[in-house]
């Protein structure tokens, strides 16, 4: 046996933001053994980050969601479920056994039921000079903030689009970081396109003022806006030193010690492909999503996929989705009968449809346009094996019609990422190339483990760590 114990469980959660501690804490009052892993120190997921670290005033700062997620929080360390945090899934097999991985330990959960609530990550995308020193997410900087309290030196500008670009802007300003620019790709086209979803939009006031409170705190920084830009490219001598934007028919250079970009996030695919889930391609959001029903059942009917890894609705929807998917996975347990599923269900599927009322408008307006996510052929887009656009672009060219040929010609999505970073990329770039839909091009066939995992952990699971797959028809 491994140095952990091998367990069983009615649910296992993966994911513990919104979306996992909701379903987790429902699941857990609805009677069923349950047990929910997160590859971080403690239950938050993205939005919630390090609250529990807010009684020591890092929290506070960053408003009534912060509270919210104490809440949550709060309610999930109360229930009878057992949380793991710092422990990463990293293969789910056809038994539904759950293999973590934890402080360098492998060791496995048996499930009857799988909710999976990893959320989503950010669209990468890829423009010339971005694997430059200086240049990352702007995801990654709130992290650095948030967890940290860090904030980058010198002067920073933020590109692309997108809420969380707004948020992350007026959050490093707020925290003293020498923000000189946020420029958008957002611009009079996308207000337009945008204007049908606004009337129902409105409907979540709240929304717009927390966006407005962002806004206002980038005019009281001084912080220079710059909308509807055209190209965008990083250049420097050995770490980037200044970004160039197309405005108009106008090149603009700006000095920068640090670039951060953001162009929305997309729904982490990994773990739902990993798990052979059917999936479709969102033309609206630009991305994969998982095929679910609306309680959130996936094309498995022993697995469910919650918030935003199911399709990106925000914290609140996210919440909802778990307490849904939970509710659902206590019927398929036989722990409530239909009825009662449908009477708990009604008002959370209300809600939820408030919640997600913004969304069309949102999609609309911080839709990132072509040029970003179909880049130049000089823009390397798999980081992990230094593959460019054009590389891609050439082998398209030889006939080569999905990821998977790709990969085998090239090794792009081959590297430690497992393809998360360029996965969505990839499939647009083929299908561009091809004059085909996304969905005739498909995505990288996700294999374990998900993330690098000692052999020497593999080896001390029960089963010496031979875990057959049968996906791949191998070992892992
Ligand atoms: C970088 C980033 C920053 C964001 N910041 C904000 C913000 O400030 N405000 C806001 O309103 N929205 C923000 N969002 C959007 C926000 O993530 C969601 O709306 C909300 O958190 C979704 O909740 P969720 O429960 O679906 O997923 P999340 O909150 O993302 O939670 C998913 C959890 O799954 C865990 N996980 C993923 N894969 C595995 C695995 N293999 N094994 C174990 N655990 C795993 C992750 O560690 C994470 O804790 C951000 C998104 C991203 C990608």
């Amino acid at each position: 046996m491994s140095e952990r114990t091998a367990g069983e469980t009615d649910v296992v959660v993966v994911g513990a933001g919104p979306a996992g501690m909701a379903a987790a804490t429902r699941a857990a009052s609805l009677g069923l053994r349950v047990r929910v892993v997160d590859e971080q120190q403690s239950p938050g997921g993205q939005v919630h980050r390090g609250v529990t670290r807010g009684d020591e005033g890092v929290g506070p700062r960053f408003g009534d969601e912060h509270l919210r997620g104490r809440e949550l929080v709060r309610a999930l360390h109360a229930s009878t479920a057992t949380v793991e945090p710092g422990a990463t899934v990293f293969d789910v097999d056809p038994e539904l056994g759950v293999a973590v991985l934890r402080d360098g330990i492998a060791h496995e959960i048996r499930a009857r039921h799988l909710i999976v609530a990893t959320g989503a990550i950010e669209r990468a995308v890829p423009f010339p000079g971005w694997t430059l020193p200086g240049v990352m997410n702007a995801g990654a900087a709130q992290v650095l903030l948030e967890t940290s309290a860090c904030v980058p030196s010198g002067r920073v500008v933020l590109a692309g689009c997108g809420p969380l670009l707004l948020l992350v802007a007026s959050q490093l300003a707020d925290a003293g970081a020498n923000v000189v620019a946020v420029v958008e790709t957002t611009g009079a086209i996308d207000h337009a396109r945008a204007l049908p979803g606004l009337p129902r939009a409105l409907a979540t006031p709240a929304t717009f003022a927390r966006g407005l409170a962002w806004l206002r705190a980038l005019r009281r920084h001084g912080v220079e806006r710059i909308g509807g830009i055209r190209s965008l490219a990083a250049e420097g001598a050995g770490r980037v030193e200044r970004v160039l934007v197309g405005v108009g028919d106008r090149a603009r250079e700006i000095a920068v010690d640090t670039l951060l970009v953001h162009a929305g996030v997309v729904p982490n695919p990994q773990l739902a492909r990993l798990m052979r889930l059917e999936h479709r391609w969102d033309e609206r959001a630009l991305a994969w999503r998982p095929r679910v029903d609306a309680f959130g059942r996936s094309s498995d009917p022993r697995v469910s996929v919650a918030g935003d890894g199911a399709g990106i609705g925000g914290a609140r929807a996210a919440e909802t989705d778990g307490a849904i998917a939970a509710i659902d996975a206590a019927h398929a347990l036989g722990a409530i009968d239909a009825r009662v599923r449908a009477r708990l269900c009604a008002p959370l599927l209300r809600e939820r449809r408030r919640h997600l009322a913004v969304r069309p408008w949102l999609d609309a307006l911080y839709r990132p346009p072509g040029w970003l996510v179909d880049p130049p052929d000089a823009a390397i887009v798999c980081r992990c094996e230094d593959v460019t656009a054009g590389e891609i672009r050439s082998v398209a060219r030889l006939g080569v019609r999905g990821p998977n040929q790709a990969k085998a010609y090239t090794r792009c999505g081959m590297g430690p990422c497992q393809g998360r970073v360029c996965g969505t990329v990839v499939t647009t770039i083929l299908a561009r190339a091809a004059g085909v839909a996304p969905a005739a091009v498909g995505y990288y066939r996700i294999r374990p483990p998900l993330v690098p995992v000692p052999l020497a952990a593999l080896a001390r699971m029960p089963g010496g760590g031979n875990r057959r797959d049968e996906r791949t028809g191998g070992a892992m």
